[in-house]
């Protein structure tokens, strides 16, 4: 386990997700998203014992499997208040939504129902709002709207420290995915914008290194996006599925999802491009032999 202290108060256990601990005003901590799975519930509950101090609470970012999968096993240890944003409360209480929603609202494929997609269900007991601050045990969290990657999404911002959710990734998690996850292009590149304004000593991503500034990944993840967007905006020149677009996409970046899963969670951004295009005006709908279609509108 690696603990990293970035603030007198404020921890962070760096994996493959990234989880935060926050001291309180009462001596008590706060967990900021629990992980993948009991195995990253039980990490953080080593390094509490570490600190020496017991969790009182689980600030979640999003309705992720791996933000809030920890969530069961630390409830099932400890009476906890868990926290989520009021736009992501109903998966984490319901968590086949999310391979539900990934599969077009059916009855998901089993394939897609592994810990990646379905995490275990948790209760939420506060649902917290973009923009106001609430207390725990003394201690002031300002959640900050960074909605795209997940629809609600919110960073939370705790003693000068930024935990930014999956609002950016390190370029090697965006190199590694091709296509960094999404649902909305356009308020990604909002939230990731708007985080250049947010004033913090260090910035937690999901997934990477903790920083001082953002800055620069944010211009490579936007960089990234617009190039993919690009591609789906010059494949449309001729009506185009959107699953002949993730193949030109695949192409275009080398990539070959290797089960439905990934398949999914590339499909998704792909949607979400010809969503903004169709919604600028860019592109327009062709239905043709029960094959829904989209061709850009040359200027
Ligand atoms: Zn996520």
């Amino acid at each position: 386990m690696e603990l990293t202290a970035v603030h007198e108060h404020v921890w962070v256990i760096r994996g493959a997700v990234n989880m935060g601990l926050v001291r309180t005003q009462g001596d008590g901590l706060v967990a900021v998203d629990t992980g993948l799975d009991k195995q990253a519930g039980k990490t953080l509950e080593k390094a509490a014992k570490e600190i020496g101090l017991p969790l009182r609470a689980i600030v979640n970012t999003h309705a992720h499997a791996d933000h809030f999968g920890g969530n069961a096993y630390l409830l099932s240890r400890t009476p906890v208040t868990v926290y989520a944003p009021e736009g992501e409360a109903a998966v984490i209480r319901r968590p086949m939504f999310e391979p539900e929603y990934l599969w077009q609202g059916a009855s998901p494929l089993p394939q897609l129902q592994n810990k990646f997609l379905l995490a275990q269900a948790s209760p939420v007991h506060v649902e917290y709002t973009p923009g106001v601050p609430f207390e725990v045990d003394g201690t002031t969290f300002l959640p900050v709207a960074l909605p795209g990657h997940a629809a609600a999404q919110c960073g939370i911002l705790v003693h000068d420290v930024c935990f930014a959710a999956d609002a950016y990734f390190d370029p090697p998690v965006v190199d590694k995915h091709g296509v960094p996850y999404m649902v909305d292009y356009l308020a990604t590149c909002r939230s990731a914008d708007s985080l250049r304004s947010v004033q913090a000593a260090w910035f937690v991503p999901g997934h990477g290194e903790p920083a001082r500034r953002p800055d620069a990944v944010i211009d490579y993840l936007k960089q990234r996006h617009e190039q993919a967007f690009q591609t789906v905006l010059a494949a449309c020149r001729h009506p185009r599925s959107l699953d002949e677009l993730l193949a030109d996409v695949c192409r275009a970046r080398n990539l070959a999802p290797a089960n439905p899963g990934a398949y999914v969670l590339l499909r998704t951004p792909i949607a979400a491009y010809v969503t903004a295009a169709v919604g600028q005006g860019r592109m327009e709908i062709i239905m043709d032999g029960g094959k829904l279609q989209f061709l850009t509108i040359e200027k």
